[in-house]
């Protein structure tokens, strides 16, 4: 398969291969727009079987990231590099080095950050070579851990979708959390703190056990969240939530959780909305960690120290662009995750226009 016959192709700007001999490394850095400024998305390291499923892949999740960043209202656009290899075992520091040399051959209109199978650590090899890598801690303009900011958009987006469905508070709402990791444990505690009834579920038993206990929370095994009485369900683990299965067995009104790509396919974003469900887009109301590491960017750029400001003020503008998805669903009679693109697109074509009038 070609890139331009890829089914995940659409319009990317740039899609740069790069091979280093002595490493082994092999990475795709694919961009997909740098209308709204320099392309932005972490490093995913994966087994993938053949090049053609790291070419999609990169392809697939660069333009997610172009449709974030513009939904965060973030001076970012869209890129992500994919590292085909085992993470468990594939993992150097040269490796990551010959990485940093990639990114820094795309000349700044990348930015690089972690994202599955990738660390912190491996990026701080990555960083001998180039200045274009967002998330490591230790310097004034570092962010640290985006959980916090994600959990409490999250949190603001649950808040506001429950005046929207429900037209009621937090207080005595029942929420249904499937995985409480980073995201998903801190947005129990302040859901809790508001007065909302949690029952919650974990693979990992031991971190489930912890958090029930710390909000008072009913805890389910893995497989009965679905069936469990709610008013909201909340993903926050792993992708692929809602399906044609998992979605009838749902009572809540609300979805809104902090997991990417909660939808197993778009038509069930349709068949939800039909439903009556209001559904809050995944990568609208989760964006608080990417905006949380383009205040790190941002000071990286200007030399200054992170600004947790201007972070608060990109996160209500966040909610607010919740607010008019919901909005326009409804005026439009469209289901929010269509609505959700077309805005994202419509922000992109707009900044296009502008740099190409400048
Ligand atoms: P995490 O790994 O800390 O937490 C995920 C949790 O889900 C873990 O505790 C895991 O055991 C659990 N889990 C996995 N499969 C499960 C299943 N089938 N049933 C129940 N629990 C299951 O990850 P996180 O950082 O909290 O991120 C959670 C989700 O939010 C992911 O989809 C991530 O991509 C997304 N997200 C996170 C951030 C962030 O700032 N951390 C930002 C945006 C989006």
């Amino acid at each position: 398969m070609t890139l331009f016959d890829s089914p995940a192709f659409e319009g990317h700007e740039g899609v740069h291969s790069f091979f280093d001999a002595k490493t082994g490394l092999k990475t795709i850095i694919a961009i997909h727009s740098t209308a709204r400024g320099p392309a932005a998305g972490g490093c995913r390291m994966w087994p993938y079987a053949s090049a053609d499923l790291a070419l999609e892949d990169a392809l697939r999740l660069s333009r997610a990231m172009s449709y974030k960043n513009a939904m965060a209202d973030i001076p970012l656009g869209g890129g992500k590099a994919v590292i085909i290899g085992d993470s468990r075992t594939g993992k150097t520091p040269a490796l990551f080095e010959a990485f940093g040399r990639a990114v820094d051959a795309v000349g700044g209109r990348y930015w690089t950050a972690e994202d599955v199978g990738v660390s912190p650590q491996d990026l701080q090899h990555a960083r001998k070579q180039t200045r274009f890598v967002a998330g490591l801690d230790g310097h004034a303009a570092a962010s640290g851990d985006p959980s916090p900011v994600t959990a409490e958009g999250v949190f603001r987006g649950v808040q506001l979708c429950v005046r929207r469905a429900l037209g009621r508070e937090l207080d005595g709402v029942t929420v249904a959390i499937q995985g409480v990791g980073h995201v998903g444990a801190l947005l129990a505690g302040k859901l809790a703190a508001a007065g909302a009834r949690l029952v919650m579920t974990d693979v990992n038993a031991e971190a489930l056990r912890e958090v029930a206990a710390r909000t008072g929370a009913q805890a389910v095994a893995p497989g009965e969240i679905f069936d469990a009485p709610a008013d909201v369900f909340a993903p926050c683990a792993l992708g692929g939530a809602i399906t044609a299965e998992t979605l009838p067995r749902l009572s809540a009104r609300v979805i809104a959780g902090g997991a990417n790509n909660q939808l197993a396919d778009p038509e069930i974003g349709r068949v939800l909305f039909e439903r009556g469900l209001l559904y809050a887009p995944d990568y609208v109301i989760n964006g608080g960690g990417i905006i949380n590491v383009a205040g790190e960017i941002r000071a990286l750029e200007s030399g200054a120290a992170f600004d947790p400001a201007w972070v608060d003020a990109k996160l209500d503008r966040l909610l607010g662009t919740l607010d008019e998805v919901l909005d326009r669903s409804i005026a439009d009679r469209r289901p929010t995750h269509e609505v959700a693109n077309e805005m994202a697109k419509a922000r992109i074509a707009q900044a296009d226009e502008a740099r190409l009038a400048a």
